[in-house]
């Protein structure tokens, strides 16, 4: 519990310069910039991620291998999506985002991580 809410910390101080625009290099599609405050560091269409994080937000990995999505789980948190490095293996929860009114994440995707 205590890690969580460090991290929590960090995401909110970094989530202006991570919440851009991007291609994902899973699928190809062209992912918008959330609308709302949070920010994006996945698909909304595949789920995907990439490795750029040793701590959320701080791009500090050299390792930039995708993430896949490999589970899911609804805690106090919320939504959140278990993504694995496919290059080192790396695992990390990230939150799901269904509130986007543009893209939001595929909850067909997500129910079938659960
Ligand atoms: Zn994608
Ligand atoms: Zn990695």
């Amino acid at each position: 519990m205590l890690y969580e809410t460090r991290v929590c910390v960090i995401m909110i101080k970094t989530k202006k310069s991570q919440n851009s625009n991007f291609t994902c290099e899973n699928c190809g599609r062209d992912v918008l910039r959330l609308v709302r405050e949070s920010f994006r560091n996945h698909c909304p269409f595949c789920l995907y991620s990439k490795h750029v994080d040793d701590e959320p937000g701080d791009r500090a990995s050299t390792c930039h291998g995708l993430m896949a999505p490999i589970g899911a789980k609804i805690s106090a948190k919320g939504q959140q999506i278990l993504h694995k490095c496919e290059n080192c293996g790396f695992t990390r929860y990230n939150i799901f985002c269904d509130d986007d009114p543009n893209q939001s994440d595929d909850y067909e995707l997500f129910l079938r991580l659960l």
